[in-house]
């Protein structure tokens, strides 16, 4: 049984929650990039939100609604690193104890920015292990609380309000592409969409290798895959949620893929031209938006970066591994 779903006034409340807590991140546009697409692109920027990505407002959003007493018994999560950010620095700052789950081999610098935040950290094989079972695990025996990445009403809601200001800045849009992995933020934005700009077409975008919200789109049910090998790590998601499915099946348009080869292309046109660092996942609305430009253009195009947290020996790696043409 599905808890009862989300709706757009769970976003304006997330809103007003996050006010004065979360930043108002910038919404961006390129001439050169306008000039490509034959389109006019507004790219929200939450890559320059607090902890280096939007998962601070699901996160937030989440703990700021527990009972006192579930505050001081402390929260437990699990992540491949932002989550686990976003987690450890709204527990700092609602002064909850954290206990995050995170890969071995999780990025060096979400790591550190975790551990730094001040909650414990536990490590666990992205390949062999259900994160989501130690974790849940965890919380049954310690009495503390589950914080899914996003699988959850108050998480979902919270990641809404990154096109919520989107809107709110730029008016409606005739096409909104989103970073898509387990789909908190796909399924936010989608309410935002449809509350502010209700003729807006959503597209969620994942990695190519890891197409299963596509397959379980188009098949009406949730595919579960193997984790997929892919530069998005905030992408590799086995299976979308249930909650967050039910939404996307309902809002969103279409669900489109793009490859890793194109994420390095978009990494290289953020840094070289708008002077951004973004990291793999966060490149893959644009990736799609270029990919689809020939049905885009004259069009007002919403673009949601999503994360901008890599280790600059990884991007010049990937870079280098993919060199312009
Ligand atoms: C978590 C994450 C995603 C995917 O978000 P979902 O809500 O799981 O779909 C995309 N990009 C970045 C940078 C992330 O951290």
């Amino acid at each position: 049984m599905l808890p009862s779903l989300p709706s757009f006034d769970d976003v304006l409340q997330a809103a007003h929650r996050l006010q004065g807590v979360a930043h108002k991140t910038p919404v961006l546009q390129s001439r050169t990039l306008n000039a490509q697409m034959q389109a006019q692109v507004f790219i929200k920027c939450e890559n320059f939100q607090r902890m280096g990505a939007f998962k601070f407002r699901g996160g937030y959003n989440a703990l700021a609604k527990l009972s006192d007493e579930q505050k001081r018994t402390g929260v437990v999560a699990y992540s491949s690193g932002n989550h686990a950010q976003a987690v450890a620095l709204s527990a700092r700052i609602l002064k909850t104890p954290a206990t995050l789950f995170m890969p071995h081999d999780a990025a060096p610098s979400k790591l550190a920015a975790t551990q730094g935040y001040g909650a414990q950290v536990i490590g666990y094989d992205r390949y062999s292990e259900d994160a989501s079972a130690l974790a849940a695990q965890l919380a049954q025996d310690s009495g503390k609380t589950f914080i899914p990445p996003f699988d959850h009403p108050d998480v979902l809601s919270g990641q809404g309000t990154a096109a919520l200001e989107l809107f709110e800045e730029v008016g409606e849009l005739d096409a909104l592409f989103v970073c898509l992995g387990g789909g908190g933020l796909l399924s936010g934005s989608a309410l935002s969409a449809k509350a502010k700009s209700p003729h807006c077409k959503i597209y969620g975008v994942e990695p190519e290798a890891g197409n299963d919200v596509q397959q379980s789109f188009r098949k009406g049910e949730r595919v579960k895959i193997q984790t997929p090998i892919t530069i998005a790590d905030g992408a590799q998601t086995p299976m979308v949620g249930a909650i967050t499915f039910e939404l996307i099946k309902a809002l969103v348009d279409d669900i489109h893929t793009v490859t890793d080869a194109q994420l390095i292309d978009v990494m290289r046109f953020y840094a070289e031209r708008m002077k951004m660092l973004v990291e793999p996942t966060g490149c893959l609305s644009l990736a799609a938006a270029l990919q689809a430009r020939e049905t885009l253009k004259g069009q007002r195009v919403g673009v949601i970066i999503s994360g901008g947290n890599v280790d600059l020996s990884r991007f010049a790696q990937l870079l280098a591994q993919n060199p312009s043409a």
